[in-house]
């Protein structure tokens, strides 16, 4: 059993990372973050991602809107972010409130500085094999697999989960690592028997420890993505306690996948300077 935590493989990535930030002889590489509303999770994930982004020398500036926005409004201010040179990367925090389209705002990111890879350009590059921006929670997966050892090749990955945000561009990674790719979701018919056929298992749910052993092939290395609380803690999706002996690596919830998400996210960012610059990353 090799229990990954991405709180450590993040720090040393964010430490790589300063000091490629800190050798810059001209402007730093800056992340606009757009935060409509006042959901109270989502200001906790903007000041996080503004923070981790100050300590590796990104700059960083959250753009707040009332949550009465017109989508007009905040597309201007896209379209205003698209058109700052000083501006390497744009994130618009999801969820959006009520009124506003997510995908169409989502769209009117310019490709390359969509560092959270969610524009249909890049969700596209992905899956045509093309280079783009990829997102964020999909690349920290792949970082945890490779850090405890998974040899990809061949292994028949399981992916419980379909979203843009996860299950969709993990597919195209997990398919690139030459991995037999399973996609489960809601419907999917004896979701534990399709599970145990796994090498490897990532979750992707929001059920607080839904995946118990009866879900678990002996030997699987399995990343946990889902957050939910219960008793106001965070818990994965994973049955961490009960599984982890079965398991050849695993990840825990939380210092899992949630910090290796905001390394990536400043990992895209630098990216998008590079390729901005004409730099080397
Ligand atoms: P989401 O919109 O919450 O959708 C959940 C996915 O799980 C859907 O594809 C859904 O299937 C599937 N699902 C729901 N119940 C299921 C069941 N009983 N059996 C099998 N599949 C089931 O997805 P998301 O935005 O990708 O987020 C998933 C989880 O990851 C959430 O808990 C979220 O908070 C967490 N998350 C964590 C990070 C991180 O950094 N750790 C980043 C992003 C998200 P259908 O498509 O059929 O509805």
């Amino acid at each position: 059993m090799n229990i990954v935590y991405g709180s450590e493989l993040s720090e040393r990535m964010n430490q790589e990372l300063a000091a490629k930030v800190a050798a810059l002889t001209g402007r730093k590489p800056r992340l606009a973050v757009i935060l409509v509303g006042e959901d109270p999770a989502s200001q906790i994930y903007v000041r996080s991602k503004e923070k981790a982004c100050h300590k590796v020398g990104i700059e960083a500036e959250t753009f707040l809107l009332p949550a009465e926005s017109r989508e007009v409004e905040v597309a201007g201010l896209i379209e205003r972010l698209n058109e700052d040179p000083a501006v390497d990367g744009i994130l618009l925090q999801l969820p959006l409130p009520k009124g506003l389209d997510k995908d169409k705002l989502i769209d009117k990111i310019a490709a390359e500085k969509d560092v959270d890879g969610l524009t249909s350009i890049n969700a596209g590059r992905l899956a045509n094999g093309l280079s783009g921006h990829v997102p964020c929670t999909p690349l920290g997966v792949i970082d945890l697999l490779e850090e405890m050892g998974c040899d990809f090749s061949g292994k028949h990955a399981v992916i419980v989960g379909r979203t843009r945000l996860v299950g969709l561009p993990l597919i195209h990674l997990l398919l690139k690592k030459n991995c037999t790719v399973t996609v489960c979701h809601s419907r999917t018919q004896d979701l534990p028997a399709v599970c145990r056929q796994a090498d490897i298992l990532v979750t992707a749910v929001g059920k607080a420890r839904m995946f118990t052993k009866d879900y678990i092939k002996e030997g699987v290395y399995a990343v946990d993505v889902g957050i939910s609380r219960v008793d106001g803690k965070i818990c994965g999706d994973l049955d961490f306690d009960n599984i982890k002996e079965l398991c050849a690596g695993i990840t825990p919830m939380p210092k899992g996948t949630g910090p290796m998400t905001i390394a990536r996210l400043l990992r895209n960012t630098w990216q998008a300077y590079c390729w901005r610059e004409g730099y080397d990353q």
